[in-house]
């Protein structure tokens, strides 16, 4: 990224306390229980040494943020990445509490992250790193604590030797205390699709309450890894058609349709999705604007700015990024009538199924994957409910409503449990 577009970057913390506050003054939250819950309640700061490959050290930076662990633990993704920072994993750290109350799961909020770009590194290199963070952080989390889960540029290896080096340190194997983790170290069936099949389901929710087939519905990704990838495919399962779709290096456009899992394959053998057949490249800011039915952002934060939101033709937008839209953003798309179904919902069917994870971890006993998708479509169907409830109600967006469901949530239990001492 050019270093123009870094420093002019909106600060992702202040965004999340503007949303918040938004949200807090539609439900006339008084003062003290509006600085309760827009601060996080812990921030850890480690500087820790790694060794490197050809036997030098090198000393890396990490964070782990607990925004609020009043309604559960705190629960929340660890991200590798050159331009973390506390602020941005702050604004994380938030949000996840926001999406867990969101879905009504029994979590706080969390995230952490490394400055580190893990292209520039072994394999080995990263094991090192991941376990020296994890010893680093091992005071902090647990299963009652606070549970970490895969994030950009971590994967369920990662998690693997988190959950290795901690049960290391404590003597016994705690597969709980770490989600997103491979199968048969405890993790759950149907939770690399989570994200996107949660998505799924909240948007044939939307298209039901617009009155909108998902028939024929033109759809465009932005950032096919994960989550955007395996969207279109359930999306296009559902009968709609990608037309367009993008990975960092620039995307692809065809009108006539576009097939999620030949383009996937091809991305698998060329590094990317440009030049695949039938199909025109187009860039990441232009797939922005294609005109469609349903907009998927799959990429990175703060891609619908005030630059662009004037000229976005689409009827639904679908988060599947976190924080993708920004707050003057988000009013020029409610004036033009177009529904967004916010990050803390639309995203949430990955942490929804992280809390089935460690639900069977504890219990020892795992279910089936269809068992595992049928609870996540009946969280992801209530959730949409009371969402959509809310922002009616109270005559605003999407988002606005579904901040004001989870903070009045988290409100209740703060108010429920009062203050100690
Ligand atoms: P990923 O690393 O698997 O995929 C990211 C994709 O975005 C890649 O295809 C990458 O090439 C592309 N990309 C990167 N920079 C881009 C750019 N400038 N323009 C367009 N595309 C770009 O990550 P993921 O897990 O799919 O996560 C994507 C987003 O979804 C993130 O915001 C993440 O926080 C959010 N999210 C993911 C999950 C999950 O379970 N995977 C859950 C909740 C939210």
């Amino acid at each position: 990224m050019a270093e123009k577009e870094i420093h002019e970057k909106p600060n992702p913390y202040q965004i999340a306390v503007e949303q918040f506050m938004t949200a807090a003054d539609k439900l006339n939250l008084d003062e003290g229980m509006k600085q309760i819950l827009s601060q996080p309640k812990r921030e850890l700061t480690v500087h820790f040494p790694v060794r490197m490959d050809d036997g030098s050290y090198r000393v890396f930076t990490g964070f782990r943020v607990q925004h609020s662990v009043t309604v559960g633990p705190a629960k929340g993704g660890i991200r590798y990445h050159q331009d973390v920072t506390l602020d941005e994993v702050k604004a994380l750290a938030m949000w996840m509490t926001w999406k867990c109350a969101t879905v009504g799961i029994p979590y706080g909020g969390g995230k952490g992250g490394v400055i580190v770009d893990p292209k520039q590194h072994s394999l080995t290199e990263i094991e090192r790193l991941t376990r020296r963070f994890a010893a680093e952080l091992s005071p902090i989390i647990g299963p009652e604590i606070d549970i970490p889960a895969p994030d950009v540029n971590t994967n369920s290896q990662t998690m693997a030797w988190f959950m290795d080096t901690i049960s290391m340190l404590r003597g016994y194997p705690v597969p709980g205390l770490i989600t997103g983790k491979p199968i048969g170290i405890g993790g759950s069936l149907g939770r690399n699709e989570a994200t996107a099949r949660g998505l799924q389901f909240v948007t044939r929710e939307a298209a039901k309450a617009k009155g909108m087939s998902l028939q024929g519905a033109r759809v465009v990704v932005q950032g096919f890894g994960n989550a955007g990838s395996i969207a279109a495919r359930l999306l296009s399962e559902d009968g709609a058609i990608v037309i367009a779709a993008s990975d960092s290096r620039g995307g692809i456009v065809n009108t006539k349709g576009i097939d999620s899992n030949s383009a996937l394959r091809y991305k698998q053998e060329h590094g990317t999705l440009s030049g695949f057949g039938g199909s025109d490249d187009i860039s990441n800011e232009e797939i922005l604007e294609v005109e469609c039915d349903i907009l998927v952002p799959a990429a990175l934060e703060s891609v619908i700015t005030t630059h662009n939101a004037d000229r976005i033709k689409t009827k639904l937008i679908s988060e599947a990024a976190n924080g993708p839209t920004t707050p003057e953003a988000d009013r020029i798309l409610f004036e033009k009538g177009i529904m967004v179904l916010p990050d803390i919902l639309a995203n949430a069917g990955g942490v929804t199924v992280s809390y089935f994870e460690w639900a069977q971890n504890i219990q020892g006993y795992y279910w089936a994957e269809d068992e595992v998708n049928k609870k996540l479509e009946r969280v992801m169907q209530q959730a949409f409910r009371d969402v959509h409830e809310t922002a009616g109600n109270n005559s605003v967006d999407m988002r606005t409503g579904a901040y004001m469901l989870a903070i009045s949530r988290v409100a209740e239990v703060t108010r429920m449990r009062g203050i100690f001492p």
